[in-house]
């Protein structure tokens, strides 16, 4: 039996092979120009610097990585695929088909049996049918993984026993039989002609989104659906963040005053210590622009700079600017200045 899944395939991709098939690709592309400003040189000149310095931290020291491609780079998967299909045409040649990722072959007698191939470590788990998505993105599950069942396996009974595997499975999720037998059923029927005259992509909020797309479908306008918040927005870095890092990733602050109950909000992208210290140089030099000076000197108050206490991280300055406008606006002691915050968060915040 031979399995042909590739192990940790974007680190074992050979840059140089890589980059070698890239540059062979674009020179035999008749229409390049058309779809893009850059030369095949430029191109190669960027691939090569993105390809020959990834560098990432580990246990506090940075490593530069010398073999394969980077994980998590959107060039990757690009450059995988090249490889992937070089390989493929060229020592599987003789071989009568196609082998896609995800496939399993046997022997039975003379004849060589394929099939679907699942890691040991797979879940079965996909895109959960309640889970808020666009009813379009849980279709292409279904599609994607029926015309696998459709296509990979060589024999009938092997397409029969994946396309019931995938049924369960996909039942397990939360699809409901009726979703499944009408995806089933559209695979099966030509896709309709495709003229529309533009395309937009719509960040989704469920049952809004579906129908605003609707009524641009009507108008020939092709919609995507973008899912606003996504796992990697939640953890958008996977590498080890250190006190540094973090200090550094945009802080919403509060400074105190230790005589009376005056707040100041602040919000800075660099690292709030060195935030800190021009507070505290502003009130040494009375300067007349700091909120936070015009407070001392008026009152003959002291800061309490020693505990400044962070209220929120924020790479993104406007929202960086909003969570400063609405703890100032939620808070009756705080003496900053700060943006308006929009009227409809008025209402919350007055709540
Ligand atoms: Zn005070």
């Amino acid at each position: 039996m031979v399995s042909f899944d590739v192990k940790s395939l974007f680190t074992s991709i050979p840059v140089n092979l890589a980059f070698t098939i890239t540059k062979d690709r674009l020179q035999r592309d008749q229409n390049l120009a058309e779809r893009s400003y850059l030369s095949v040189d430029n191109i190669l000149k960027l691939s090569d610097f993105v390809l020959n310095h990834n560098y990432f931290k580990y246990d506090g020291d940075h490593y530069k990585q010398i073999f394969g491609c980077a994980m998590g780079s959107p060039i990757s998967p690009v450059l995988a695929d090249l490889v992937m299909e070089e390989i493929e045409e060229t020592a599987i040649s003789t071989f009568p088909r196609t082998l896609p990722n995800d496939t399993i072959t046997s022997r039975r007698g003379t004849e060589i049996q394929v099939d679907v191939y699942r890691k040991p470590t797979h879940t079965d788990r996909y895109l959960d049918f309640f889970s808020c998505h666009p009813l379009c993105h849980k279709r292409s599950v279904v599609n994607t993984l029926m015309r696998r069942a459709n296509n990979i396996p060589s024999t009938n009974k092997g397409r029969r026993e994946e396309m019931h595997r995938v049924k369960a499975v996909l039942r397990d999720n939360n699809y409901p039989l009726s979703f499944l037998h009408n995806c089933e059923r559209a695979l099966t029927t030509q896709p309709a002609e495709n003229n529309f005259n533009g395309f937009v992509v719509l960040p989704y909020v469920q049952s809004v989104s579906e129908k605003i797309g609707r009524i641009l479908n009507q108008h020939k306008v092709k919609v995507a659906y973008k899912p606003q918040q996504t796992i990697n927005s939640l953890f958008p870095r996977p590498k080890e963040l250190d006190d540094s890092d973090r200090q550094k990733s945009g802080n919403v602050y509060k400074i105190s005053c230790t005589q009376c109950n005056f707040v100041h909000y602040g919000q800075t992208q660099r690292s709030l210590k060195t935030r800190i210290v021009e507070h505290k140089k502003a009130v040494a030099s009375f300067d007349q622009n700091s909120k936070v000076a015009g407070h001392v000197h008026l009152f003959g108050h002291r800061m309490n700079f020693e505990n400044v206490e962070v209220v929120g991280f924020e790479s993104n300055y406007h929202e960086r600017l909003f969570l400063e406008a609405w703890h100032s606006t939620l808070d009756p002691n705080s003496g900053n200045d700060h943006i308006l915050l929009p009227e409809v968060y008025k209402g919350i915040a007055r709540a």
